[in-house]
């Protein structure tokens, strides 16, 4: 199996190029991101309450998360694999995964991080939020909150899968082809 995590802060491209990876390695999506607006929008308990932290450019507490991705996990029985998007972000939801992983008999294979640094971020963000129809994306106090909650609680895990030898650096400014080839050779 081949199991990827796309690392990377908010706005570094990781929606874009896990559309890439599936389509060319055939593999399931599981984006804890998407799951939480989609159980917004279908007005679950849990859409409710991550969107009380969305809002505020927060993290959804470890253990809905970790509950919510297990379940999501459960439902693609047969998958080749599975790139994660915007899970894990904390050392608990590594830890977590990699137990649970281990339960299936898996791991990770690569965690893919794409570097872009603060202000690209912000501007990117900023022009996605023109059209995104995200909250998150359109106020510049909250998109500095969630840069900074993934430079205190999420940045610490590039040592994490470091020291597992499972993390690669990946230039996350160019165009999203010069990206892809980076992504694809790094898996190679
Ligand atoms: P994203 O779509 O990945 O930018 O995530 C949007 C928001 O959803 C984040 O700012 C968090 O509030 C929440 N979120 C997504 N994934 C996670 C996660 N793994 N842990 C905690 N919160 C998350």
């Amino acid at each position: 199996m081949l199991n990827i995590v796309l690392f990377g802060p908010p706005g570094a491209g990781k929606g874009t190029q896990s559309e890439n990876l599936i389509k060319h390695y055939g593999l399931a999506h599981l984006s804890t991101g998407d799951i939480f607006r989609a159980n917004f929008k279908n007005g679950t308990e849990l859409g409710l309450l991550a969107k009380s932290y969305m809002d505020k450019g927060e993290l959804v507490p470890d253990e809905v998360t970790i509950k919510m991705l297990e379940n999501e996990y459960d439902k693609v029985p047969n998958a080749k694999g599975f790139i994660f998007d915007g899970f894990p972000r904390t050392e608990a939801q590594a830890a977590a995964l990699d137990k649970f992983l281990e339960r299936k008999s898996t791991s990770i294979t690569k965690m893919l991080a794409l570097e872009v640094d603060d202000e690209e971020l912000m501007k990117r963000l900023l022009e996605r939020g023109k059209s995104s129809g995200r909250s998150d994306d359109a106020d510049p106090a909250i998109i500095r909150n969630r840069i900074n909650e993934y430079n205190h609680k999420t940045a610490p895990l590039k040592n994490y899968y470091s020291k597992q030898n499972k993390f690669v650096s990946i230039n996350g400014i160019g165009t999203v082809e010069e990206i892809f080839e980076r992504l694809k050779k790094s898996l190679n």
